[in-house]
């Protein structure tokens, strides 16, 4: 994806002043707003563009190291296929993803600016994947799950380091400030643990600092009756524990539901396939299917073809949604006898006899539109 240059996309030259930006956002607002183009997909993108320009452009500090950092193409050009570090930096950001090159900005600017870089971090979620039957799934059922989540260091309580004399920071070796990647780009940020002083307490003997140590837990857990394949299961609190007292991720269990022989499973609806004879196709029939619940009576009317479908209701699979299910959808197959003995050929000879339509007769006059010339293409075997 090939980023524009905030200037170019608001018209303001790189000396613009800040009156001179929000004049040209404006104008440009009015003109491109989703509500005066509803329904225009270009025009969203153009303002969402707009917006993100404007909101780097209008905040001074956002500006400058946009100035320092951003892309330049007026640069480029003279330097041909040179890559230049801002030409990096935008090709490691995937604008289309949730963070914005705003945010970064912002978090950059936190860092540099010596904002309090322990403040309370989140735990990161984690997933497990598990894999179930196509019953267990339609009933609930317990399972055990073995995940490895980082937990808070016992011996330090989080902090990394233990009581002692003050020494160099073992973190940044006293430098006061850690390298750190940002996509392709190294950066160099306050160190967290002394913040930038350089000096910290002794190392933590137990978790070396880490303040968070690996350790692998079996969990019960409840499926509810009706996951299908991908459905999410949370487990509260038992993600990765958080940071300088942030609280703890979820778990996550992703479940992987196997396949039926019989039954087919589309949301909460079930489908099969069912065999019927002849006779019950042509005279009708009450007959018993097989559900996910037992059993149900079907009632197949008189004049039945092969390959229609009959609902019978709430018999699919419970929602997860509510104490509702979906229904079963029966599709009927009629099975045509292969007849061997003599006497049943006459009888079926006979109703022929007695029922001489030619299923094709309306076919021919359809479809026959350009057979004007007499054609003898005969079938062959
Ligand atoms: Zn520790
Ligand atoms: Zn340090």
């Amino acid at each position: 994806m090939v980023k524009r240059d905030y200037y170019e996309i608001l018209g303001v030259t790189r000396r613009a002043t800040y009156a001179e930006i929000t004049r040209a956002y404006k104008k440009l607002a009015r003109k491109y707003h989703p509500e005066l183009n509803p329904g225009d997909e270009k025009a969203r993108r153009k303002f969402e563009e707009i917006a993100e320009a404007y909101d780097v452009l209008s905040d001074p500090k956002k500006r400058a190291l946009y100035d320092r950092y951003g892309l330049r193409r007026d640069e480029m050009s003279e330097e041909g296929e040179k890559r230049t570090a801002a030409d990096i930096i935008f090709e490691g950001f995937d604008f289309s993803a949730e963070e914005s090159f705003s945010d970064f900005l912002e978090e950059l600017f936190a860092s540099s600016a010596g904002k309090r870089v322990k403040a309370p971090q989140r735990g990161e979620d984690l997933e497990v994947p598990v894999a179930l039957s196509f019953e267990h799934a339609l009933r609930g059922t317990t399972v055990t799950v073995t995940v490895t989540r980082r937990q808070t260091c016992p011996r330090c309580e989080g902090r990394g380091e233990v009581e002692g004399p003050q020494g160099t920071c073992f973190r940044c070796g006293g430098t006061g400030r850690r390298p750190t990647l940002r996509g392709p780009l190294r950066l160099s940020v306050r160190c967290e643990h002394c913040e930038g002083t350089g000096r910290s307490a002794p190392i933590c003997p137990l978790c070396h600092g880490e303040t968070r140590l690996p350790i692998e837990e079996s969990l019960e857990v409840k499926i509810p009756a009706g996951v299908d394949t991908g459905s999410r299961i949370r487990v509260e609190g038992k993600g990765d524990a958080g940071l300088y007292g942030g609280p703890p991720g979820d778990l996550y269990v992703v479940t992987n539901v196997q396949a039926h022989p019989f039954f087919v499973r589309k949301g909460d609806n079930i489908y099969c396939a069912i065999p019927i004879t002849i006779t019950e196709a042509v005279l009708g029939a009450k007959i018993e299917v097989p559900t996910l619940w037992g059993k149900a009576t079907l009632r197949i009317p008189p004049g039945t073809q092969s390959g229609q479908i009959f609902r019978v209701r709430e018999q699919g699979a419970p929602s997860l949604r509510g104490d509702v299910r979906g229904d079963q959808y029966v599709e009927v197959r009629v099975v045509i006898p292969r007849l061997i003995d003599q006497r049943s050929r006459e009888l079926m000879r006979e109703f022929e006899r007695l029922n001489p339509e030619n299923p094709r007769a309306e076919l021919m006059q359809v479809a026959g539109l350009l057979a004007d010339a007499p054609s003898e293409a005969e079938a062959s075997h």
